[in-house]
């Protein structure tokens, strides 16, 4: 029987969450859901010196609103907690010890100037990437090159030392990554990397290998910018004896245009956000996010979905639920993934075009400070949604259904305002009076009648019409606005932009 399905997003509150860090949350939670498995997250604070205060709050918020919350978490609970690395400090150390024990790690007690020394010579004799590794080692300070008492002297006074990892010589390391195929690094290209800080804390790669083994995680599912540790974390588990889970490297978000990574800074810069929510810096710096724009999160997650995988098939439009069913590693590509802000626009309307009337007219009734009847609202929606990327655009881009025009789009009428068109307009408004029932069907005959007796064209009228009541040349139908707004409405703002414009034109 194979091992249950556990997997953990596993990010370090460093920052607010990139949106390539939800993505990489989004297909843990896909790959957990479609197996029946479990999506843990697990805070890696192990490095203090980059902790930032309000970042794990902003991380859960993050994914509270994608709706993609883990089943084990801090706040949520399990039973493999503590899930924050700091809140698990003690148990790591007897971890490395233990790797030492079995010649698989040493002590090492350089201080930082000692090294900072060695580095500058070999700068100067032409190795600029100096390291501490297998060879080198050789040569420096550590329980490797000491004496077995010294080293005891050296612990009992309480030397600072760090725990790194013994780096084998010369050996092909393999790993089958489920997205990239095997990946074979030859260990003399690794370093004897740090497992235990002289601080007391572990390394990322020492907790991350030891709280993946005891949160029993069966597949470890990150960016493609921890491939290069992956090498280390496989000997760390068979230096353990531990069964390495299954790895699989997602593909690097790429700026629109394709040309690198796309990162923190791209967002506002390049006009996107990159946040999933607003970010407010400790300076009083704002990134903003996708939520505050007003995207739906549905249509969020969709596009992130695609950034990267896809179904097989041309079905764009995917509900969370139906991600869940189609969602596999092995439809993950390895190349870079371009991110395409006019894409998400698209995904954003179609869910605003999808989402019923009445709960865009709630959502509505938040955004103004107008009293209109819910009924009005769902009018203003059906009306307008087509028209409209965000929710609060239906107000912005419809606000003729709510005022009377203030300005008379100036180009229409110096293009299209012919020297009989006043006279039209004031003979179709008397058509308009003697209008009984103000359906838009009637309105509409009414017209077609109206345009025959003058046998004139629906684009020397209609226009002017529009630009009558709504100020502008373009929206949802006229007919269907003129009995919106009403007989008396329509009336009123027919002689006024007749006097606007019989002024303009003169
Ligand atoms: N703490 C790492 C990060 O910040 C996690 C890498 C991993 O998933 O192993 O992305």
């Amino acid at each position: 029987m194979s091992k249950p399905v556990r997997v953990r997003f596993a990010p370090s509150p460093t920052g607010p969450l990139h949106m390539g860090g939800v993505r990489t949350a989004l297909y843990n939670y896909l790959f957990a859901k479609k197996n029946n498995g479990t999506f843990i997250i697990r805070i890696e604070d192990t490095d203090q010196t980059r902790f930032v205060p309000g970042a794990q709050d902003y991380i859960m918020e993050s994914m509270k609103w994608c709706g993609i919350m883990p089943t084990e978490g801090p706040g949520i609970g399990g039973d493999f907690g503590p899930y924050v690395q700091s809140e698990r400090k003690e148990l790591y150390k007897p971890f490395a010890e233990q790797l030492v024990k079995d010649e698989k790690a040493y002590y090492a007690f350089d201080s930082a100037t000692e090294l900072e020394n060695v580095r500058e010579q070999a700068k100067q004799m032409g190795m600029p990437n100096w390291q501490y590794n297998s060879i080198t080692r050789s040569s420096l300070r550590n329980s490797l090159t000491l004496p077995a008492d010294e080293v005891q002297r050296l612990l009992d006074s309480n030397e600072p030392y760090v725990i790194r990892m013994k780096m084998p010589r010369n050996r092909d390391v393999r790993l089958n990554d489920i997205i990239r195929g095997w990946v074979v690094v030859n260990t003399n290209n690794l370093d004897d990397k740090v497992l235990f800080k002289s601080d007391g804390m572990p390394t990322y790669h020492l907790a991350n290998v030891v709280d993946d083994y005891l949160m029993k995680i069966s597949h470890v599912i990150r960016g493609e910018e921890w491939l290069p540790s992956a090498p280390l974390h496989y000997l760390l588990y068979e230096a353990f004896g531990w069964d390495c889970p299954e790895f699989a490297h997602l593909p690097l978000l790429l700026r629109p245009d394709g040309n690198g990574k796309l990162s923190k800074r791209d967002g506002d810069r390049l006009g996107f956000p990159v946040f999933p929510i607003d970010w407010h810096t400790s300076e009083g710096e704002l990134y903003s996010g996708y939520r505050e724009k007003g995207y739906h999160p549905a249509a969020f997650i969709n596009m992130l979905a695609f950034l990267g995988w896809n179904p097989g098939t041309t079905q764009e439009i995917f509900s969370l639920e139906q991600l869940t069913e189609a969602f596999s590693l092995d439809r993950v590509s390895k190349a870079g993934a371009k991110f395409d802000a006019d894409k998400t626009k698209w995904f954003q309307q179609h869910y605003l075009r999808t989402t019923p009337d009445i709960e865009l007219a709630m959502e509505l009734q938040g955004l103004t400070s107008k009293e209109l009847s819910v009924e009005k609202l769902i009018e203003i929606c059906r009306l307008m949604k087509e028209r409209a990327t965000f929710v609060s655009d239906i107000l912005t881009e419809g606000n003729y259904l709510l005022e009377q025009p203030k300005v008379y789009d100036a180009e229409i009428i110096s293009k299209k305002w012919k020297s009989e068109t006043t006279e039209y307009m004031k003979d179709w408004l008397i058509e308009i009076e003697k209008l009984q029932e103000f359906t838009a069907h009637n309105i509409e005959t009414a017209f077609k009648d109206f345009l025959a007796s003058k046998s004139v064209g629906i684009g020397a009228v209609l226009l002017p019409f529009r630009l009558l009541v709504t100020g502008v040349g373009m929206g949802p139908g006229m007919f269907e606005i003129a009995s919106f707004l009403g007989k008396e409405e329509v009336i009123g703002r027919m002689k006024s932009g007749l006097s606007s414009i019989e002024s303009l034109v003169k």
